[in-house]
C-alpha cells in the first residue's frame, strides 16, 4: 500500500522553489488600477476578443469597474469570448467520489480528518465498477471525474488501479458497447514520479484547486501540521504535472476563504506562469464557492463570501483575463446560477451528480449527507439539464476526441487560440450528442435536440469544406444507425 508523500521528499523538491504569487505586487495592481476609463476598458475588450491572455494591469482594472454600463458590456464580450472559442457547447461530466478518507483538516470540508460525524467509505474495485456501469449504463455519461481524500489507503496505486476500473467498465448496447472514454482526476498534489505513473494510467486532465492563493488565508484554514498545510508544495503541483507529461490541468479557487479580486489575480498569475514555464495554460479553471458541509462550522459562512452578482463578475474577468482556457461550473450551484453564468463564460457543467460515496448505483439512499463533501445545489438529472441547455439553444458535447488525437496541451492551445479547435468540437459535439439522444433522453429532450441539432448541420455545411461535411453526413447516418464513437 503506497503511503501519502513524505515530508523530506517534498522538503527535496521545494529547494530554491520561490512563490510566483507576490502578494504585495497583487494588492499595488488592485489599487493603481481604479479608474473607470471607457478608452481604455475598449482596447482591452479588443484584446480579449483577439483571445490574448490579458497582464495582471488589466485584469486589475477589470476587477474594479464599479459602472453598471461598463460591467454590461464586459458581460457581453465574455459572452462573444466563449462564443468564439467554444461556440455554444457545454461540455457535460459526472464526478465520481471515490473515498472520503483523509489525512488533512482543510477546515472547510466535511471529509477533514477530525469530523467524526462522517461515514468514512473508500469504494473498494468492484464497488466503482458498479458506480460506472450504472453512470454509463443508466445515464450514459462519457466522462468522468474522479476524486479522491488524501490518505495512505487511496495513494498513487489505488488511484491508477480505479481509473483502469473505470476504463474497462463498459455496457453492452445492440449495435456496440460503451463506456467512460475520458477520466479526468481531481486528488492530492503529488510527486513528479507519481504523476508519470497517473499519466501512465491514461488520466483526462489533472485538477488541483489552490483553495486560496493568499498565503495568510491558506495557513489559516490548512494547519500546518498537515500535508495540506504547505502552500508551496500545492502552488507548484501543475509544474510537476507538466514535467511529468501530463500537459492538460485544472486550477481552482473555492471562492470565500479570501478576498475574490486577490483570487481572480491569483488564478491569472498562475496562468501566466505555466504559459510562461512551459508554453501551456490551465485547460480548465474552477471556482467552487464554499458550501455548508456536514458537521463543518466553517463553512456556514465567511467575510468573503462570494454574492450571486459578484460570481458573475468573476466569471465574466476570467473568461477575458484568460480567454482560451475551458471553464467549469459544478452543481454545487443551483440551477438558477447555472443557467445565468454559462452565458458569459461556462464551457463545462456535471449534471446528474451525486456525491455521496457509492450512491449514485445506491437507489435506496438517494442523498447520504453523512458520506457527502458539501451541499449540491442542482440535483437536476442529465436528462432535465440536457433538455434545459438545448431548450436554451446550447448543445451538450460529451466529446472525449482531442486527447485521444493528441488534442492536448500545446496542441489544443494554439488550437483553442485560433479558433480551430471549435471547428472539429463542432462535428463532435453533434455526433456525441445524437449518440447520447437515440439511447437516453426522454421524448421531451429528443424534441428539443433534433430541432437543434437541425440547425447545427446547416452551420457546418456552411463552414466546413464539401470533403468534411461529406464524412460527417456519413459519420452522422452511423451514429444514428447506432454506430458508437466516431470522431474527427
Ligand atoms: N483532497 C483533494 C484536495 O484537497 O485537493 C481533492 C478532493 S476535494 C474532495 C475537491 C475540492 O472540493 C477541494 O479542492 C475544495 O476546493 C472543494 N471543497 C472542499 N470543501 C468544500 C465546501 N465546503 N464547499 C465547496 N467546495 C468544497
Ligand atoms: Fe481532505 Fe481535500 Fe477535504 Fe482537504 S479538501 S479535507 S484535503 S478531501
Amino acid at each position: 500500500m503506497m503511503s501519502v508523500i513524505k515530508k523530506r521528499e517534498i522538503d527535496k523538491y521545494l529547494v530554491n522553489k520561490k512563490s510566483f504569487i507576490d502578494e504585495t505586487e497583487i494588492n499595488k495592481k488592485l489599487a493603481a488600477n481604479k479608474k473607470n476609463d471607457l478608452i481604455r476598458l475598449n482596447e482591452i475588450l479588443k484584446k480579449s476578443l483577439a483571445i490574448e491572455t490579458l497582464s495582471p494591469d488589466e485584469t486589475a482594472f477589470l476587477l474594479n469597474i464599479s459602472n453598471k454600463d461598463y460591467w454590461q458590456k464586459i458581460f457581453e464580450t465574455a459572452s462573444a469570448v466563449k462564443k468564439k472559442v467554444y461556440n455554444n457547447r457545454i461540455v457535460t461530466f459526472a464526478p465520481l467520489y471515490c473515498s472520503n478518507l483523509c489525512v488533512n483538516n482543510c477546515m472547510y470540508c466535511g471529509f477533514r480528518n477530525s469530523n467524526e460525524a462522517v461515514v468514512r467509505k473508500r469504494l473498494r474495485l468492484e464497488e466503482i465498477r458498479k458506480e460506472v456501469l450504472w453512470l454509463v449504463g443508466k445515464l450514459g455519461h462519457k466522462r468522468l471525474i474522479s476524486v479522491y481524500g488524501e490518505h495512505p489507503s487511496t495513494g498513487i496505486d489505488y488511484i491508477c488501479e480505479s481509473l483502469r476500473t473505470i476504463y474497462s467498465a463498459t455496457v453492452k448496447t445492440k449495435k456496440g458497447y460503451i463506456g467512460i472514454r475520458r477520466v479526468n482526476v481531481n486528488a492530492a498534489p503529488m510527486s513528479i514520479s507519481d504523476l508519470k505513473k497517473l499519466h501512465k494510467a491514461g488520466i483526462g486532465t489533472y485538477q488541483v484547486f489552490q483553495e486560496t492563493y493568499h498565503p495568510q488565508m491558506y495557513s489559516k484554514v490548512h494547519p500546518a501540521s498537515t500535508i495540506k498545510g504547505n502552500y508551496l508544495w500545492r502552488l507548484y503541483c501543475m509544474h510537476r504535472a507538466m514535467e511529468a507529461g501530463i500537459d492538460d490541468v485544472g486550477i481552482g479557487v473555492l471562492f470565500g476563504l479570501y478576498d475574490w479580486k486577490f483570487e481572480v489575480m491569483g488564478i491569472l498569475y498562475h496562468a501566466i506562469e505555466l504559459e510562461k514555464r512551459f508554453g501551456i495554460g490551465p485547460h480548465t479553471v474552477s471556482f467552487p464557492r464554499l458550501k455548508p458541509a456536514f458537521n463543518t462550522p466553517f463553512s456556514k459562512g465567511t467575510k468573503y463570501q462570494v454574492s450571486d452578482d459578484d460570481l458573475k463578475k468573476l466569471v465574466a474577468v476570467i473568461r477575458l483575463a484568460v480567454p482560451y482556457t475551458g471553464m467549469i461550473l459544478t452543481a454545487r450551484e443551483p440551477e438558477d446560477v447555472r443557467s445565468k453564468l454559462w452565458q458569459v463564460g461556462i464551457t463545462q457543467m456535471d449534471a446528474g451528480t451525486k456525491i455521496g460515496i457509492g450512491d449514485y448505483s445506491d437507489e435506496h439512499d438517494l442523498r447520504s449527507s453523512d458520506k457527502e463533501q458539501f451541499l449540491i445545489g442542482d440535483t437536476r438529472s442529465l436528462d432535465e439539464v440536457i433538455g434545459d441547455l438545448a431548450g436554451r439553444g446550447m448543445i451538450t458535447s460529451f466529446c472525449t476526441a482531442g486527447y485521444r488525437c493528441g488534442r492536448t496541451g500545446k496542441n489544443i492551445m494554439q488550437l483553442l487560440r485560433t479558433g480551430q479547435e471549435g471547428k472539429f468540437c463542432k462535428l463532435n459535439a453533434i455526433l456525441t450528442f445524437k449518440e447520447w439522444l437515440d439511447d437516453f433522453a426522454c421524448a421531451r429532450t429528443k424534441s428539443l435536440g433534433k430541432k437543434l441539432i437541425k440547425k447545427e448541420i446547416e452551420e457546418v455545411k456552411k463552414i466546413f469544406p464539401k470533403s468534411i461535411y461529406g464524412k460527417f453526413l456519413q459519420y452522422y447516418a452511423e451514429t444514428a444507425n447506432g454506430k458508437k464513437d466516431l470522431y474527427f
